[in-house]
């Protein structure tokens, strides 16, 4: 599933290829992708709009057509690609196409079709974002003091905590597996037991494993690509991520996976002890 790294890297792609143009037309050709909404409807509430720009809160890209709010969310499997000519070589799964008035294309593509399109009102995003999402986690608000008060008394697990859009927008499990494992945290120990050192660590940690995973394009692990169809190179330098059995990169002890929070949970038993370290 594509997290905060995968979705800024579609984001950066696709900005200049958007921002300026009109969308000359617009077709969805799944109603599941709009669902409640007809998709007949967003297409006539998108066609002729001009992108603003091209923007992402947590794992959400937002394009802003003046006043109207184009909400996608990938879920698991959504890809943006692009083509300079209008059609694409490959139209399997291939859920909506818009056409730009430069002749260029822009196609949403989604295998297993859990991803969303909606046009909103600037007060129902708002709504949205404020409810659903917490800072992002590479802003200033993301900090030492918010952390602190989002895990005091906390009996939820770690892991879970961060994966809590709540908390930080856009962690999914890659990234919380690898900033747990770099901040040296069991991702099984209740949120409030971390004392104020792995806090500021995994705060930081969080931000570097995020940081890293834009600079590399994000992870191609089955279906995700950018949008002009490269894959990321972060999978390469998982430190802990997918990786049962083989040495960790910091004390060469194997890596382990257990389940946390229902999702598949990799970590390294010596680098992240159960319990404070003394
Ligand atoms: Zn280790």
């Amino acid at each position: 599933m594509p997290e905060l790294p995968e979705v800024e890297t579609v984001r950066r792609q696709l900005e200049p290829l958007m921002v300026g143009r009109r969308l000359a037309s617009v077709s969805i050709r799944d109603s599941r992708l709009t669902r409640p909404l007809d998709p007949h409807a967003v297409e006539a509430a998108l066609t002729g709009c001009t992108v603003g720009s091209v923007n992402r809160r947590g794992k959400y890209l937002v394009f802003d057509l003046d006043g109207v709010n184009w909400l996608a969310h990938l879920r698991m499997t959504g890809a943006f690609l692009t083509t300079s000519t209008g059609t694409f070589d490959d139209s399997r799964h291939l859920r909506a196409v818009v056409q730009l008035d430069d002749g260029a294309g822009v196609g949403y593509r989604d295998v297993r079709r859990f991803g969303t399109w909606a046009v909103l009102t600037d007060q129902e995003l708002d709504y949205i974002f404020t409810t659903h999402l917490g800072p992002e986690p590479l802003s200033d608000a993301f900090d030492q003091a918010w952390l602190s008060v989002r895990f005091a008394r906390s009996g939820a697990r770690v892991k879970a905590a961060l994966l809590d859009q709540t908390t930080a927008a856009g962690v999914g499990n890659i990234y919380a597996d690898e900033a747990l494992w770099q901040a040296g945290v069991h991702p099984a120990r209740a949120a409030g037991s971390l004392d104020d050192s792995e806090i500021v660590a995994l705060v930081a940690a969080v931000r570097g494993a995020l940081t890293k995973g834009i600079e590399r394009q994000g992870a191609t692990l089955r279906d995700y690509r950018a949008p002009d169809g490269a894959s990321g190179a972060m999978q390469d330098e998982f430190a802990v991520y997918g990786r049962e059995g083989e040495p960790c990169n910091r004390c060469s002890g194997l890596v382990t996976k257990i389940r946390v929070a229902g999702r598949g949970t990799w970590f390294c038993p010596s680098c992240q002890p159960t319990s404070v370290r003394s």
